[in-house]
């Protein structure tokens, strides 16, 4: 059987659930998105989200379609009907279907924007036996668009980067612009270096990840020190650890940068124990 998937109001079979050609999503990308984790039964970091979400749809001129109240409801429906113990719900608002392709943006007053939810299975996610071995990261070009902060549906170079990065018996890609590492292609980028963890600074360079919000302050809160700048390729296979963080991955060991080991080319101490405070913490404050 399929799974229940909310689209534009209603809770329907995967199957039967439809959305317009002419949705701006679908022809120009115009739309946003988020994933929210679920760890037995429960939604990881929901406010962080929905906050996120709020700040996309306003920087992009979209009104916010349904309201915090009923984004939680329809998140927790989902997970009840799915029956999700581990996973994650994904959300996608687009700018509507206006019914034709135009480059104008449509009148909202006319057009009701698209709300598409689905849930996706992960049995046993934080369990994930790569975290005791850690990734294997490749570096690329960051050629995406100058408004990363911004987390639209627009994925075609991260995922060309995630191809680019198995192609070469690697996990990921590290995105580097003007010699600095930004981030990856789906998740925030750290090395560690004498017990600092380093981190790039938030600007729109960048997705302002939320759990590295979470994974920062937990840092912080166990006094451990944390350094918010750029860092280069060169400065990450000399570090002595480094690690990605991401609402799907949590804490996630990077050993290998374009074929160098870091640090002893296993995971070290501070990776792992971010990991472990992070989903303690994280499954105490789930809702
Ligand atoms: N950076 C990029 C480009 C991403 O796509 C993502 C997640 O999809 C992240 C960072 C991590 O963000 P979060 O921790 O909110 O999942």
């Amino acid at each position: 059987m399929g799974r229940i998937v909310y689209v534009n109001g209603e809770y329907l079979p995967e199957d039967e659930a439809k959305v317009s050609i002419f949705d701006r999503g679908f022809l120009m990308a115009d739309g946003v998105y988020e994933v929210t984790s679920v760890l037995d039964g429960k939604l990881i970091d929901f406010d962080g989200h929905a906050v996120r979400l709020a700040r996309s749809l306003s920087e992009l001129d979209m009104g916010n379609p349904i309201s915090h109240e009923d984004l939680l409801a329809v998140h927790r429906e989902l997970v009840r009907v799915n029956d999700v113990v581990d996973g994650g719900v994904y959300l996608q608002i687009t700018r509507g279907a206006p019914g034709d392709r135009d480059f104008v943006f449509p009148d909202p007053e006319e057009t009701p924007q698209t709300v598409v939810l689905f849930t996706q299975s992960k049995p046993g996610m934080a369990e994930s036996p790569q975290a005791k071995v850690g990734i294997k990261v490749i570096s690329i070009e960051d050629i995406r668009w100058g408004r990363r902060d911004i987390k639209t549906v627009q994925l075609l170079y991260p995922s060309m980067g995630k191809m680019m990065a198995k192609k070469a018996g690697c996990d990921d890609a590290w995105l580097v612009e003007d010699g600095a590492v930004t981030e990856g292609t789906s998740n925030n980028a750290y090395i560690v270096k004498g017990g600092k963890i380093i981190t790039r600074n938030l600007n729109s360079d960048i997705l302002h990840g939320i759990t590295r919000a979470a994974v920062l302050r937990f840092a912080r809160e166990a006094q451990m020190e944390v350094e918010e700048r750029p860092f280069t390729i060169e400065e990450a296979q000399n570090a002595d650890e480094a690690f990605i963080t991401s609402a799907s991955m949590f804490v996630m060991p990077v050993v290998e940068i374009d074929g160098e080991a870091v640090g002893e080319g296993v995971p070290g101490s501070v990776a792992p124990r971010l990991r472990e405070i992070y989903l303690e913490e994280s499954r105490k404050a789930a809702i």
